[in-house]
C-alpha cells in the first residue's frame, strides 16, 4: 500500500450509483475529486451532499469526447450498467465503453496518471465455468442484445492492456460482479432495486423466467473498498481482478428475502426470461484475497436491509406534497 498523499482524482460516471459512493469515500480520505458525468443514468442528487465540499468539483461531460484536465488518478466508471438502460441506446453504450476507455487512456498517457477500469463479470457472458476465475475467457454472444455492453467492456479491457504494453500506462482492471445498495435508481431495472421497490409499493414481484438463475450480490461499501485497494496496489498488480461476493442465490431466493425483510405481501409474477440472460454467476475471489487482502464482509440480508431503508425513505419522500 502507498503512503497517504493527497491526489487529484478523476471519477467518470461519478454521479451514478457506484461512482457517487466512490467520490464520497475519496473525499473522506482527503483527496481532491473531479466528478465527471453526462447524467445518462446518474443524478445530481447522488452527489448533492458533496457539491459544496471545497475538494469536490463536478463537470458535465460525455467520455466519448476528448477531455483535457490535469489529474493523478482516474477511475473510469462511466457506462450505464443496467440491461434496461444499456440496451436503450446500444450504439451509445459501445461508444461509451470503447471511446471512453480510449480517451481516458490517452489522458492517463499524457498526464502519466494511473487509470482503473470498471470492467464487469459480463465479460464472462453466460459462463460455462463455475465459479468464474479471471483466467476464464468467457462465453459471450458477440451480436446479441447484451453484446453492446459485454463486447464494449471486453474491447475496453483489450485497450487497457494494449496501452499498458505499448505505452507503459499504469492500469488496473476490476471485474465487478452484481453490486447493490443505496442510490441505485428506483427505475434502474436491475433485480435488487426492482424487487425492493415492488415490495415496498405492494406491487407484484417480477421474476424473469423460472427464477432459478443465480447471481452473487455484493454490497456497495465492500465493492468501493475493493476498487480503492486495487487502485492503491503495487504497480505490477494490473488485474483483471474479480470483485464481488461469493454468496450465490437464485432469483427466487432473492425475492423471498426481500419479501421477508420488507414484510410485504406482494405476489410473485413470472415474466419471460430476457434473451441471453446468464444462467449462473459467482466470482472466484482467490486473486482479490491474495493480491489485495480484500474480502467482502456485508451479508446479503444486512445489505438488503440498508438498501430497503434507503428506498423506503426515497419512496416516502416522493409521496409527500410538494409544499413540504
Ligand atoms: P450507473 O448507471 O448508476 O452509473 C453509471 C454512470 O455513468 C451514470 O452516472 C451515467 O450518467 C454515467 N455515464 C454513462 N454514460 C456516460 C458517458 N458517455 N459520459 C459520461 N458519463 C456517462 O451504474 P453503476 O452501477 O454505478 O456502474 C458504474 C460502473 O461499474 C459502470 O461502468 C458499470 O459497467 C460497472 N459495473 C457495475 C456493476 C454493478 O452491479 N453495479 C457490475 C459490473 C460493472
Ligand atoms: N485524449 C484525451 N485527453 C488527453 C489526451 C488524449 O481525451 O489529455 C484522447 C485523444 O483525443 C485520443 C485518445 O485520448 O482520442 C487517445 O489518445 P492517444 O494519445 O493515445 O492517441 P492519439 O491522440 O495519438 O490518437
Ligand atoms: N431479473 C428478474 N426480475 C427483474 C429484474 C431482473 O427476475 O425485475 C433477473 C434477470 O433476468 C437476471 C437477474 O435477475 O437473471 C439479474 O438481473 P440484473 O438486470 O439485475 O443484472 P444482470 O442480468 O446484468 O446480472
Amino acid at each position: 500500500m502507498r503512503h497517504f498523499q493527497r491526489r487529484r482524482i478523476l471519477v467518470t460516471g461519478g454521479a451514478g450509483f457506484l461512482g457517487s459512493h466512490l467520490c464520497e469515500r475519496l473525499i473522506n480520505e482527503g483527496h481532491e475529486v473531479l466528478c465527471l458525468d453526462n447524467f445518462q443514468t446518474g443524478t445530481r442528487e447522488n452527489v448533492a451532499q458533496l457539491l459544496n465540499h471545497p475538494c469536490f468539483e463536478f463537470m458535465r461531460h460525455d467520455v466519448t469526447f476528448p477531455l483535457h484536465v490535469e489529474v493523478d488518478e482516474i477511475y473510469n466508471l462511466a457506462c450505464p450498467a443496467s440491461p434496461v438502460h444499456y440496451q436503450n441506446d446500444p450504439i451509445q453504450t459501445t461508444k461509451t465503453s470503447v471511446l471512453g476507455a480510449m480517451n481516458m487512456l490517452g489522458l492517463a498517457k499524457r498526464t502519466r496518471s494511473r487509470v482503473l477500469q470498471a470492467s464487469t463479470s459480463e465479460v464472462y457472458g453466460d459462463p460455462q465455468m463455475h465459479p468464474q476465475p479471471e483466467s476464464y475467457h468467457g462465453h459471450v454472444n458477440p451480436n446479441g442484445i447484451r453484446a453492446c455492453y459485454d463486447e464494449g467492456k471486453r474491447c475496453a479491457e483489450s485497450l487497457f492492456f494494449d496501452y499498458h504494453r505499448q505505452h507503459q500506462v499504469s492500469i488496473k482492471v476490476a471485474r465487478i460482479f452484481n453490486t447493490y445498495g443505496p442510490r441505485m435508481h428506483p427505475n434502474d431495472g436491475r433485480v435488487v432495486s426492482n424487487f425492493i421497490v415492488q415490495a415496498l409499493r405492494g406491487e407484484p414481484i417480477t421474476i424473469y423466467g423460472k427464477g432459478d438463475q443465480t447471481r452473487s450480490f455484493c454490497y456497495v461499501d465492500d465493492l468501493v473498498d475493493g476498487l480503492v485497494r486495487l487502485m492503491n496496489s503495487p504497480e505490477d498488480v494490473t488485474g483483471p481482478i474479480n470483485l464481488g461476493n461469493e454468496g450465490e442465490f437464485t432469483i427466487l431466493e432473492l425475492a423471498q428475502q426481500v419479501l421477508e425483510l420488507t414484510g410485504s405481501r406482494s405476489k410473485l409474477v413470472f415474466k419471460p426470461l430476457p434473451k441471453d440472460d446468464p444462467r449462473q454467476r459467482r466470482p472466484d475471489l482467490t486473486t482479490a484475497r491474495e493480491k489485495l487482502g480484500w474480502e467482502p464482509c456485508v451479508k446479503l440480508h444486512e445489505g438488503l436491509l440498508k438498501t430497503i431503508l434507503y428506498f423506503d425513505q426515497q419512496l416516502g419522500a416522493q409521496k409527500r406534497p410538494a409544499s413540504l
